[in-house]
């Protein structure tokens, strides 16, 4: 357990819990952009069925990002209940104030984000 300022562990939680907010919208927003592609031979030629193709793997892609982003603010949400947020998940250290402020839900000092 660290000591840590209440007022800014309140104000860095409230931060992450915005953030977590709108990337699950924007996740459930989604879904229905997410639906496999159809294969229609009929309706769609041979190209705009692999604009579709690529469409559906760019938006996977994007959902892909989102959730891990969310992980990793779910992560420094569960820290700061445990009292370690701030510190480096691989040595422990303390992090730079201004890369935290950058990203609230960064988990690794500058020397292991490498
Ligand atoms: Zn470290």
């Amino acid at each position: 357990m660290h000591d840590s300022n209440a007022t800014d562990e309140e104000s860095t939680r409230a931060v992450l819990m915005g953030m977590r907010e709108e990337l699950q919208d924007m996740i459930e927003n989604a879904v229905g952009n997410t639906a496999p592609v159809t294969l229609d031979q009929t309706q769609q030629g041979r190209l705009s069925r692999m604009d579709a193709m690529q469409q559906q793997a760019m938006a996977d892609e994007t959902q892909r990002r989102r959730n891990l982003r969310l992980r990793q603010i779910d992560a420094a949400l569960i820290r700061l209940d445990a009292g370690e947020y701030g510190y480096c998940i691989s040595c422990g250290d303390p992090i730079n104030a201004d890369r935290l402020a950058l990203d609230p839900a960064v988990a690794l000092c500058l020397q292991h984000a490498r």
